[in-house]
C-alpha cells in the first residue's frame, strides 16, 4: 500500500516517538469498582507536551483535547475499574512536522490497597552492569521510546541472572533509577531519592512523594546517593506510573533491614493509595474525574 494511503504507515520513524504512562483509579477504594478518577493529569499532559518539544515533534491537539479524547476513550471501552492510559506521539512517515497521536488504554491491577497479596511479594534487584543513558547523548528526561532500549538491556540482563529488577547507576556511578520507576530508600527514618541531574526521568510519582510524604512525619532528601549507601539502607522502594509504591526486597542479594516490606514503605503505599482514591481533601486536586 503507498505510504500515504496507510493510516499507519510500516516507513514511520518510530525512535523519535515519545508517550506517558497514567493511570485512572476507582475513587472510594482502589481495589473495588466504579467512578474513575485520572491521577496526575496536569503533570502528565505537561510532560508529553515538554517531551515533544524536546525531540521536536509537532502536537496537533491542545492539552483539554487531549483530555477529552482521554474521557472519551475511557468512556467508549465502559471501564469500571482502573485503567493504565498510554497517550503515544511520532512523526508521519510522510511529513515529519506531523504527528499521529493514538490513545491506546487497558484495564490494570493495582498493587496497592489494604492487604493486598502483591504488595508484599519478594522482590530481588540487582544493579545494572548498564550504565543510565545520560543526558549528553539521549535525555532521560523526556519519555521517549527509544530510552526504553536502555531499560530493556538492563531488565533482560537481571532477569537473565535471575533477578527480578535492575536499578541503574548513572555515568557518575551515583545511583540513578530503575528501569520503568523511581528508586527511594529509606535510612534512619529519612527518605532519600536521586535528583533529575542523576539521569532520571523527571517522574510525576516522585514528585507527589516528595510532596506528601512529610505529611507522615518522614524527612525527604533529594540527593546523590552512593551504592554503598543503597546497599546499606534499611528500606527501598520503588515509585512511579506503573511501579506505584513497590517494595524491593533485597539490591545485589544484600537485604534491607529486619522486616520486609519495611514499616515506613508500608505507612507511604497505605497513605498514596488514600491519595489516588480520593480519601484525602487535601490532594484531591491531582485527581481529574473521567
Ligand atoms: N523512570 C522511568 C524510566 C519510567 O519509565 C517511569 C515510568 N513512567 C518513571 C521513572 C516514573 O515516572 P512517573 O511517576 O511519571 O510514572
Amino acid at each position: 500500500m503507498p505510504t500515504g494511503e496507510a493510516l499507519v504507515s510500516a516507513m514511520e520513524p518510530i525512535y523519535l516517538g515519545i508517550f506517558e504512562g497514567i493511570k485512572a483509579y476507582v475513587e472510594g477504594d482502589v481495589l473495588s469498582e466504579g467512578r474513575l478518577n485520572i491521577f496526575g493529569w496536569r503533570q502528565h499532559v505537561d510532560r508529553l507536551f515538554r517531551s515533544a518539544q524536546v525531540d521536536g515533534l509537532a502536537m496537533p491537539y491542545s492539552k483539554v483535547e487531549l483530555l477529552e479524547a482521554v474521557r472519551e476513550t475511557i468512556k467508549a471501552n465502559g471501564y469500571r475499574g482502573n485503567t493504565y492510559i498510554q497517550p503515544r506521539v511520532w512523526p508521519k512517515a510522510g511529513n515529519q512536522d506531523e504527528s499521529h497521536v493514538v490513545v491506546p488504554t487497558w484495564g490494570f491491577e493495582t498493587l496497592l490497597g489494604k492487604s493486598n497479596p502483591r504488595f508484599g511479594e519478594e522482590r530481588r534487584f540487582m544493579v545494572s552492569s548498564w550504565r543510565r543513558l545520560s543526558s549528553d547523548a539521549l535525555p532521560p528526561q523526556a519519555k521517549s521510546w527509544a530510552n526504553y532500549a536502555n531499560s530493556a538491556l538492563a531488565r533482560r540482563e537481571a532477569v537473565r541472572c535471575g533477578y527480578d529488577n535492575a536499578i541503574f547507576l548513572d555515568r557518575r556511578g551515583f545511583v540513578s533509577e530503575s528501569t520503568g520507576a523511581c528508586l527511594m530508600t529509606v535510612r534512619d527514618g529519612r527518605v532519600i531519592t536521586p535528583p533529575v541531574t542523576a539521569s532520571i526521568l523527571e517522574s510525576v510519582t516522585r514528585g507527589c512523594f516528595i510532596e506528601f510524604i512529610p505529611d507522615l512525619g518522614v524527612p525527604v532528601e533529594v540527593r546523590d546517593l552512593t551504592r554503598v549507601e543503597l546497599y546499606a539502607s534499611d528500606e527501598a522502594f520503588l515509585c512511579g506510573t506503573g511501579g506505584e509504591c513497590t517494595p524491593i526486597a533485597s539490591v545485589d542479594d544484600i537485604r534491607f533491614g529486619e522486616e520486609y516490606p519495611g514499616p515506613v514503605t508500608v505507612r507511604i503505599a497505605e497513605y498514596y493509595s488514600d491519595i489516588l482514591a480520593g480519601n484525602v481533601a487535601e490532594y484531591k486536586s491531582w485527581l481529574t474525574p473521567v
